[in-house]
């Protein structure tokens, strides 16, 4: 038998970026010192595994053939990554295959259409060869709606007549930045809507190496407060590679630039990152951010409560939080995974207990498994409210649930009855157009509705305020 049942790494960061061949791969820099561990004997060496090597890992040994076969099928479509510190901490082995961290990271059956599931199936199981394996697949991806809200073709930038990939600005006050570097994960999480990113169906056009672009554009829009940078995972970045995109940001004497963002799951799927020696790295990275005077955000992803227990991600928020730097905290509500108001309640109280701000709920996205993680949008609410109701004002920081839409971030407020008529009351937390936020809005309730394209105005209009050209057609 294979003696090391997953690849071993030394390279803990860059090194995801080329550790499989379902991802884009991202050449490191001549010159990029190998990180490892360092001499940390509390710091694991970091093992990734994935649909090549997953019925290697020692605790899927109980599990039912039926199912590996299952993560097989499914894996063809919609990829997945993991790590040893989600497989020896996070999961709940004894509660799988039910357990909520394994279905976080391993495909479901029930997350492709059964015509899907069987179409896939029978070519596995016919021996059929890889490149029709890959065909069918990637023709059942693109009737995921792989680009939801216009993820490529909107909001891409320009500055002098030339548009700027690796940046979106969608809304006034922020721009998201793509660092090159930064755009796989420390494990693809099964909801998420990056996920044609993996599979090499993005081409990437987002990625941007230059920070040059960001800081001329910067300077045209002085309406720009934020910057954040997205992926991806930027955390996947050595801080060296990470400082090379700030740093210039930092030294162009920006007025306008007052607050830098970053999105990471990292904290919760490899706190070993903000704690080993290129962490020490990372955390001078933060604290140059902070006494530069800017707000320096870690806008971070957990979707379960158990997430925050392990004390390696305790260490790693304590660490963050020493350099002056805030720990804001969102999830998708996920059916199978968290549609429960205790947990939440528990999620954002245990976040505020160690000093973290809850930021936002979300609801699922329009895209890949939606259909086996989405929450209608009046239960959203309920549990949204239920949760809240649980906890004190120091934990509402969080607002939700909402859904990122192409007109904006919408949020359910809840029903009522207007005249006799249910309704369903939302409004725009953000929006293209500045002007729509926080304008209260209608629509006919729907009990199944699970995203703003399902629902109808209320009163018999013909499209709600904020659809500009649907009156026209
Ligand atoms: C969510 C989001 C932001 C940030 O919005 P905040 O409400 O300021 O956190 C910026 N740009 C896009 C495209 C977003 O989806
Ligand atoms: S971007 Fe975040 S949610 Fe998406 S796969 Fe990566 S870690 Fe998971």
């Amino acid at each position: 038998m294979n003696s090391r049942p997953f690849r071993q790494r030394r390279i803990q960061h860059e090194a995801a970026n080329t550790d499989s061949n379902i991802l884009p791969v991202v050449a490191s820099p001549a010159g990029t010192p190998a990180e490892s561990a360092g001499d940390r004997p509390d710091i694991p060496r970091y093992k990734a595994c994935s649909l090549n090597n997953f019925r290697d890992i020692p605790q899927m040994a109980g599990l039912p053939e039926a199912l590996k076969f299952d993560i097989e099928v499914v894996a063809q479509v919609l990829p997945f990554k993991v790590n040893n510190f989600v497989l020896d901490q996070l999961i709940d082995w004894e509660r799988a295959p039910d357990d909520p961290l394994f279905v976080l990271t391993f495909p479901q059956r029930a997350m492709l259409a059964p015509a899907h599931y069987d179409e896939i199936a029978a070519l596995l199981r016919s021996g059929a060869d890889k490149p029709r394996i890959r065909a069918a697949a990637d023709r059942i991806r693109l009737e995921l709606n792989p680009h939801p809200a216009g993820q490529l073709s909107h909001n891409v930038p320009s500055l002098e007549g030339e548009t700027l990939p690796g940046m979106q600005h969608k809304y006034r006050e922020t721009v998201l930045f793509f660092p090159g570097q930064g755009q796989t994960c420390h494990a693809y999480c099964s909801f998420c809507f990056r996920w044609p990113q993996f599979v090499g169906m993005a081409e990437l056009k987002f990625a941007s190496r230059e920070t040059d672009r960001l800081i001329d554009y910067l300077r045209c829009h002085p309406e720009v407060s934020d910057v954040l940078f997205t992926g991806g995972d930027p955390m996947i970045m050595s801080a060296r590679n990470l400082a090379s995109y700030i740093e210039p940001l930092l030294e162009a004497g920006l007025p306008n630039l007052r607050r830098i963002r970053i999105g990471t799951k990292a904290l919760s799927y490899w706190p070993y990152r903000f704690l080993d020696d290129d962490g020490d790295a990372l955390m001078a990275l933060f604290e140059r951010i902070t006494a530069s005077g800017r707000h320096l955000a870690l806008m971070a992803h957990f979707n379960h409560p158990r997430e925050l227990e392990p004390a390696a991600v305790q260490k790693a928020i304590a660490r963050v939080r020493q350099t002056g730097a805030v720990i804001r905290t969102q999830s998708p509500l996920l059916r199978h995974i968290n549609d429960d108001p205790a947990l939440w309640a528990e999620m954002w109280s245990r976040q505020v207990d160690l000093g973290c701000v809850p930021y936002y709920m979300f609801l699922s996205r329009d895209t890949g498994a939606h259909d086996y993680f989405s929450v209608p949008l009046v239960r959203a609410w309920e549990i949204y409210r239920a949760a809240y109701q649980r906890v004190s004002g120091l934990c509402r920081t969080v607002r939700g649930p909402s859904m990122s839409a192409d007109p904006g971030k919408v949020q359910v407020l809840g029903t009522s009855e207007i005249g006799g008529r249910k309704v369903l009351q939302l409004r725009f937390l953000q929006g293209r157009n500045p002007d729509w936020v926080h304008r209260p809005f209608f629509a006919a309730y729907d009990e199944t509705a699970t995203w703003l394209d399902e629902l109808q105005p209320a009163f018999g209009e013909s499209r709600f305020f904020f659809d500009e050209d649907a009156g026209a057609a």
